[in-house]
């Protein structure tokens, strides 16, 4: 590597590589030895993204972790869960093949092997995940740390404590289930997601707490494996956080014909774990279930860091204050993942590593959050990316939507799965896709598209010229931008 040009980035010097993009940092401070360049506290996709990032830019790096390498998502998130409703998925298909004239015969299933195939998922990735960070010579440290300065920890280990120090570290300490206060978890008869996707057993009844992408997922399994399923929503209407057209349809896909009882604006105040489960209500009535699944959201693991006493403010929900380049107020100390609260995805979390790192090597960069696209993995799928229609008008946009559906896509008609809707928003004046929900088969990978289309601020005109294979589901997309430009 030749060294082309040096530049200064926080008082540092940062020597860049011949091809301009590659750069290996220079960033001792004078008469200061630090143990590694980057230390990263979370083994995450957030700080396994960064690690990689790290490696690649030529930083001596290493990662703490006090639990399974992996965190959530690996461990306790997108990857069991995912596990559990491919076979909640396989087992809807096998109940719906007459129209093919297809005929299965009785179709049964086993929780215990359904149990084990997402544990033995999990852990095949989780140790990819470890055996990828050794072959780059990342040093894994097994503890808990906590911050003593900016550029140092304090790390509990087996072997008693070990003080670690780093030119940057980068908080990736992640986030764990919300339960409110006034509901007791046992971990059995009333869980969250972490126990929920072990499957320890099938309740006849199962009540969900809070409608939210988690809650909707874990519907869609326990339906499937013939659970009747009630859902509890505080707000006023189920699915709170998405687009209100892609959450009314939900309700009547993915709600509705599988028998699962709502209560909107119902808040519940206690739950007390047994059998049957006892919950109560804000308004003094009573429920009972065989066992409640609280999926009331995730607050991030901030407290008890070090952070506070470094002068941060965590505010009262906890995340960790950030600037679009991943940076903390306080200089060399860097935050990513689901820490942030930013937008509590996997993927966020590993594009947010990385950016970290870019900007510690002095390589300006900010994350696109508009053009991140989310996944809800029922059956059929959402996929989701932008603004939606209430967020668009509140940004002062003069909004335009269209919808297309899928009961008039050739594919869709073919494979006989013709519910959902895709529906765009954009600007009525310039035409740039502001934002993009699809509810229907396969949407998790055609929201894709309309992420790039948006990292583009691509607009409908140009969209509208864009041709795509037939017979495909994705041309409900080149319908819709069509539509929306009028041609
Ligand atoms: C049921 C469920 C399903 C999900 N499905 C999806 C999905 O389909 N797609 C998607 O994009 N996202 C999904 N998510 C969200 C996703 O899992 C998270 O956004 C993601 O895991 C966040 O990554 P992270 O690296 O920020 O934090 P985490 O994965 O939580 O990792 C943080 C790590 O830091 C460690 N740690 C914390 N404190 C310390 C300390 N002091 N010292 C050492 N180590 C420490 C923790 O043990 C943990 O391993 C799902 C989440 C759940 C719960």
């Amino acid at each position: 590597m030749i060294p082309r040009e040096s530049s200064q980035v926080r008082g540092e010097t940062f020597l860049w590589a011949k091809d301009g993009y590659y750069l290996m940092d220079i960033h001792r401070e004078a008469g200061v030895d630090f143990d590694y360049d980057v230390l990263i506290i979370g083994a995450g996709v957030g700080g396994h993204g960064a690690a990689l990032q790290a490696v690649a830019r030529g930083l001596r790096t290493a990662i703490v972790e006090y639990q399974e390498m992996g965190g959530t998502c690996i461990n306790r998130g997108c990857i069991p869960s995912k596990a559990l409703l491919a076979a909640a998925g396989t087992l809807r298909k096998l109940t719906h093949t007459e129209v093919f004239g297809i005929s299965v015969g009785q179709v049964s299933f086993d929780r215990a092997k359904i149990a084990d195939h997402a544990h033995q998922v999990v852990t095949k990735i989780r140790t990819d995940l470890t055996k990828s960070l050794d072959k780059l010579n990342v040093k894994t440290i097994h503890g808990k740390a906590r911050l003593t300065s900016a550029q140092s920890v304090l790390i509990e280990t087996a072997g008693g404590p070990l003080t670690v120090t780093a030119q940057d570290i980068i908080v990736a300490t992640g986030s764990v289930p919300f339960v409110p206060p006034g509901i007791q978890v046992d971990g059995h008869t009333v869980f969250t997601s972490d126990e929920g996707v072990r499957l320890d057993w099938l309740p006849q009844h199962l009540c969900i707490i809070g409608s939210g992408y988690i809650g909707l997922e874990f519907s869609d399994v326990f339906t499937a494996l013939g659970c009747q399923v009630t859902m509890i929503e505080a707000l006023d209407r189920l699915l709170p956080g998405f687009d209100p057209d892609i959450a009314r349809m939900a309700e009547r896909v993915l709600i509705k014909p599988r028998g699962i009882q709502t209560h909107i604006k119902t808040l519940a105040k206690e739950i007390h774990p047994g059998s049957p489960v006892r919950i109560v209500l804000a308004d003094g009535r009573e429920m009972t279930a065989d066992a409640v699944l609280v999926a009331t959201g995730r607050i991030p693991l901030t407290r008890n860091l070090g952070l506070e006493e470094l002068g941060l403010d965590l505010g009262r929900r906890g995340f960790i204050p950030v600037d679009d380049h991943m940076a903390t107020p306080i200089p060399h100390l860097w935050a990513i993942g689901d820490a942030t609260g930013k937008m509590m995805l996997a993927h966020t979390a590993s594009a947010q590593g990385a950016v970290a790192v870019d900007n510690i090597c002095g390589h300006p960069r900010t994350v696109d959050y508009q053009s991140i696209p989310a996944a809800v993995f029922t059956h059929p799928e959402i996929g989701m990316v932008g603004l939606t229609e209430p967020q668009a008008k509140e940004a002062g946009y003069e909004v335009a939507t269209v919808r297309t559906y899928f009961g008039g896509n050739s594919k869709a008609i073919a494979q006989a799965e013709t519910d959902g809707m895709c529906k765009l928003v954009y600007a009525k004046d310039t035409g740039v896709l502001l934002g993009a929900h699809i509810l229907g088969p396969e949407a998790s990978l055609l929201i894709a598209e309309c992420a790039q289309a948006i990292s583009e601020r691509a607009t409908v005109q140009r969209l509208a010229q864009v041709i795509h294979t037939h017979p495909t589901l994705s041309e409900v997309l080149e319908e819709a931008y069509k539509r929306a430009s009028g041609v």
